[in-house]
C-alpha cells in the first residue's frame, strides 16, 4: 500500500466557465437564489477578488462550498511582444501546455483585442498560417474570457479594451457554446460591459451556426468571404464545399434582418492574381446587392510556407474604388503588428496537433522540394 498521501485537487469547477445565465443555473442547483450570479460576477470581474472567504455578501456555508469545490483560473501570459506601432501580442499558455495568441491593437480612442477561440484551427484555408498548425481542441469559456482578463490586467487602467474581435486563432462558430458564453460575459454590465456593436465574431461561413447565432447572441457579424465564385472559394476557404455561397449569403441576409440599419462585414483578403481582378470586384458588387454590407479588404500577410503574394496597393485601391462607387462602404484594413507576426493570419501559437494536418502539409512540402 502506498503510504504517501498525494495532495488531491478536489476543486473541479472553474467559475470563469459560466456566463451570468449559466452561473444563475449553477446557484439554483445549489439551492441558492439566482441573484448570487450577479454578486459573484461583481466580486470576480469588478473587485478582482478571487478568495471566496472575502465575498462577504455570500453566506458562510456558500463560501465554504465554493472554497471546497470551485476555483477561478485564467490561462497565463508566457510571452509579450510589442510592435513598433504599439500593437501587442501575447502568447498565452493553457493548462494543457498548448499556446495560443492574443493581440491588442491600440487606435485613437479605442483598443481592440483580437481573441482566439480554438487551439489551432480545424479548417484549412490555404492563405492562413493558423491553418497550417493543425487543431488540438476548443478553448473553454474561461480560456476565451481569460484572454480579456489577463490582457486588461497587463495593459493596466490607462489602456482599456473597448472592442473585441473574435478573429484570433480558430473558428469561433465551431466552438459555439463556449464562444457565445464568453461573448455574453464580455457584454455583461457586471463584467466588461462592452456594447454589442463592439463585439464582432468572424466566421469562415459555418452556415447552421450562423442562423443559431442570429437567434441567440446579438453581436456584430463578419464573414470571411475572400472569393465570389464557388470554384475559387472551394479552394481558398474549403468549408465552402459544405456551405456554398448561395447558402452563405442567405444566412447573412437572415442576420442582417434582425435589426434596422444592421450590416454584415465581409472580409476579403487581397491575393495577387487570384481574387483581385476587375471581374472579381464586379462579382462582389453583384453578390452583395441583396445584403446590407460593408467590405473590409485585408492586404494578404505572408508567412514562410505560403506561395501567395499580396496584391499591390494600386490594385487594392482600384478594387476599393469600384466597390465604393457602387455604394458599398469599403475599408482597407491597416496591417498592424507585422514586425511581431501579430497580423491577420499570422497567429500560430504552439499547437499539439491532433489532426495531423501539419505532418501532411510537411510531407507535401518535402515532396515538392524533392521534385524541384
Ligand atoms: N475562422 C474565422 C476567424 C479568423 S478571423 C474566420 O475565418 O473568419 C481572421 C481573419 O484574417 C479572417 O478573415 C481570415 O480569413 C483572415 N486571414 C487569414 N490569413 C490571412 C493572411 N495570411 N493575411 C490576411 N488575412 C488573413
Amino acid at each position: 500500500m502506498n503510504s504517501v498521501l498525494e495532495p488531491v485537487n478536489t476543486k473541479t469547477i472553474n467559475l470563469l466557465d459560466f456566463d451570468r445565465k449559466g452561473l444563475a443555473a449553477f446557484f439554483v442547483g445549489l439551492g441558492e437564489k439566482p441573484f448570487r450570479a450577479t454578486q459573484l460576477l461583481k466580486w470576480i470581474y469588478q473587485e478582482g477578488v478571487e478568495d471566496f472567504e472575502l465575498m462577504t455578501n455570500l453566506s458562510k456555508s456558500l463560501r465554504t462550498y465554493l472554497s471546497e469545490n470551485c476555483y477561478i483560473a485564467t490561462p497565463e501570459i508566457v510571452l509579450e511582444k510589442i510592435a513598433t506601432d504599439g500593437t501587442r501580442k501575447w502568447v498565452v499558455q493553457t493548462h494543457c501546455g498548448n499556446r495560443i495568441e492574443t493581440v491588442f491593437i491600440p487606435e485613437e480612442g479605442r483598443g481592440t483585442l483580437c481573441v482566439s477561440s480554438q487551439i489551432g484551427c480545424a479548417l484549412a484555408c490555404t492563405f492562413c498560417s493558423t491553418a497550417q498548425q493543425g487543431f488540438n481542441r476548443n478553448l473553454s469559456t474561461s480560456e476565451i474570457i481569460g484572454q480579456l482578463i489577463v490582457a486588461q490586467k497587463r495593459l493596466g487602467a490607462e489602456k482599456r479594451i473597448t472592442n473585441v474581435v473574435m478573429m484570433g486563432m480558430g473558428e469561433p462558430l465551431l466552438n459555439f457554446n463556449n464562444a457565445v458564453a464568453a461573448m455574453n460575459l464580455m457584454m455583461d454590465d457586471f463584467t466588461f460591459g462592452l456594447s454589442k456593436r463592439r463585439v464582432t465574431v468572424s466566421t469562415s461561413g459555418v452556415v447552421p451556426a450562423m442562423y443559431r447565432l442570429t437567434q441567440e447572441c446579438d453581436v456584430s457579424l463578419a464573414v470571411s468571404l475572400h472569393a465570389v465564385t464557388d470554384e475559387l472559394r472551394d479552394e481558398l476557404v474549403p468549408i465552402n464545399k459544405k456551405y456554398p455561397l448561395k447558402e452563405l449569403m442567405e444566412a447573412c441576409r437572415d442576420n442582417a434582418k434582425i435589426a434596422p440599419r444592421r450590416t454584415v462585414t465581409f472580409e476579403y483578403v487581397m491575393l495577387d492574381g487570384i481574387n483581385d481582378s476587375l471581374q472579381d470586384a464586379r462579382g462582389l458588387i453583384k453578390l452583395l446587392k441583396t445584403v446590407p454590407s460593408k467590405v473590409n479588404l485585408i492586404p494578404f500577410n505572408p508567412f514562410p510556407s505560403s506561395s501567395y503574394r499580396c496584391s499591390n496597393s494600386e490594385t487594392i485601391n482600384r478594387f476599393k474604388t469600384l466597390l465604393t462607387d457602387a455604394g458599398i462602404i469599403t475599408t482597407v484594413r491597416k496591417t498592424r503588428g507585422e514586425d511581431i507576426d501579430a497580423a491577420c493570419g499570422q497567429l500560430v501559437g504552439q499547437v499539439q496537433d491532433k489532426s495531423r494536418r501539419h505532418l501532411k502539409l510537411h510531407a507535401v512540402g518535402s515532396e515538392r522540394a524533392g521534385a524541384a
